[in-house]
């Protein structure tokens, strides 16, 4: 059975950790094991004048670190701010064949209330679901609901479901990948 692995930063707690991982198994039927990220992101992804880490050089460090077998993933959750040139932020990034990257202090923001515990917990899991539809080699959708909808704000990503649309759901089953999707 292919797995993925939740590496958080030690930062983060456990027990939300765990709450993130039943909305993940809603998703997939895949056994997900959840550990402590052993390695603190690198100084030299920090870039001081944005006060920003550079999510391109965090994946690609970690990408080069961590390794999965070939049907696994790798999810990492860090509790720090980052982007990609061009973006003044970014939500998460993902690596095909690989994984991805989620960040949390831009989920954690709200707009008109405060988010309660559970909208962060549901925002991660869809931001983790939304790069792992990436590294299984998704890319966006236009369906406002699915998963895969690309967040320019954080009222998409409350918008969309944490679900894959049946559109994607087919293109995962054209790659022989229906089988990592819990029937829903
Ligand atoms: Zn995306
Ligand atoms: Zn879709």
């Amino acid at each position: 059975m292919s797995k993925i692995y939740l590496l958080y930063q030690i930062k983060i707690s456990p027990r939300f950790i765990e709450e993130v991982i039943a909305e993940l198994l809603k998703v997939y039927d895949l056994e997900i094991i959840a550990d402590a990220l052993k390695l603190e992101p690198p100084k030299e992804a920090y870039n001081k004048l944005r006060n920003q880490f550079n999510s391109n050089i965090l994946l690609s460090y970690y990408a080069s670190h961590l390794k999965a077998k070939e049907n696994d993933r790798i999810a990492i959750v860090l509790d720090e701010d980052a982007y990609v040139t061009g973006l003044n932020f970014v939500f998460g990034e993902a690596l095909p064949g690989w994984g991805g990257i989620v960040y949390l202090p831009r989920l954690k923001l709200w707009i008109s209330t405060q988010p309660s515990a559970k909208l962060i917990v549901e925002r991660t899991a869809k931001e983790i679901v939304h790069e792992l539809g990436h590294s299984y080699g998704l890319t966006h959708c236009s369906n406002p609901r699915c998963v895969m909808y690309f967040s320019n704000s954080i009222l998409d990503t409350d918008y969309k479901s944490m679900f894959y649309c049946e559109r994607c759901r087919k293109i995962l089953d054209s790659r022989s990948l229906g089988h990592i999707l819990k029937k829903y």
